[in-house]
């Protein structure tokens, strides 16, 4: 579990974060939206360690959290990939950095069909589309077996049919390992799609506003009822 109390970051006079108060329950999936700006990315920089001036608490299992002791898997928005590597070497990265943390054959294999990349590994990232770069990226965050996995705004690059396709492949994924996951995005019926636990936040200073169970979490037949319950968060939100 990972709980994050008060937590306050700034920019010189800017408050990136303000009064941020937030519990993630392990082996759950959160949905975390709001507009451009509202210090979403700061977030994933505070939990990734790449933040490290803040105020408030974190703690991860009750210790205080840092991020050199938690398994942290990210995946940005520019999917991350080594450019001078092959795809093959990029997934494979998890087992340079941690062989006994990272999943073994033939779960490895399993995963690169599912993410349907089989074919791709010998090539380099610039000889790939964004939506194939997005899947070789959710391998290789898979394959490490984080203990928290933070996804920042994974699929807006992506056209939408191209970014329908791969949260749909995710899901397939995260239904198996169950991952801890905080996903970020600025796109309501994204955050609805792929959150048990919808997370909504302010901007000025960023902080959480609106925060509900998704009541269609996993249940892809109920169209219908999704668009309203992403009207319902729009209301919230007055966007
Ligand atoms: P989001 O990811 O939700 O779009 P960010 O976390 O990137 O928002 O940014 C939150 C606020 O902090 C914004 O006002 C942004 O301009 C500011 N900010 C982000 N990074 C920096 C930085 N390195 N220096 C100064 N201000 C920053
Ligand atoms: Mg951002």
């Amino acid at each position: 579990m990972l709980s994050i109390k008060n937590l306050e970051v700034k920019y010189g006079n800017t408050v990136a974060l303000s009064d941020f108060s937030l519990t993630i329950k392990r082996g759950e999936i959160y949905s975390l939206i709001g507009p451009s700006g509202c210090g979403k990315s700061t977030l994933l920089k505070v939990l990734c360690g790449i933040i490290k001036d803040y105020e408030g608490d974190i703690a991860f299992n009750d210790k205080v959290f840092s991020p050199k002791d938690v398994a942290i898997g990210y995946v940005p928005q520019q999917y991350g990939l080594l450019e001078w590597k092959t795809i093959r070497d990029n997934i494979f990265l998890p087992y340079k950095l941690n062989p006994d943390k990272a999943l073994k054959e033939p779960e490895v294999s399993a995963i690169i069909s599912s993410l349907e990349i089989d074919d791709l590994q010998s090539r380099y990232p610039s000889q790939l589309s964004g939506g194939q770069k997005q899947r070789a990226a959710l391998a290789r965050a898979f394959i490490s077996q984080p203990d928290i996995l933070l996804m920042d705004e994974p699929f807006s690059s992506l056209d939408t049919f191209t970014s329908e396709a791969s949260q749909r492949l995710f899901l397939r994924l995260w239904e198996k390992y169950k991952v801890t996951t905080l996903f970020i995005t600025h796109n309501i019926h994204e955050a609805v799609s792929i959150g048990e636990h919808i997370v909504v936040m302010s901007k000025s200073p960023g902080k959480i506003i609106h925060q509900v169970e998704n009541p269609l979490f996993n249940v892809s037949e109920y169209q219908e009822e999704k668009l309203r319950f992403v009207a319902s968060i729009i209301n919230k939100i007055g966007y």
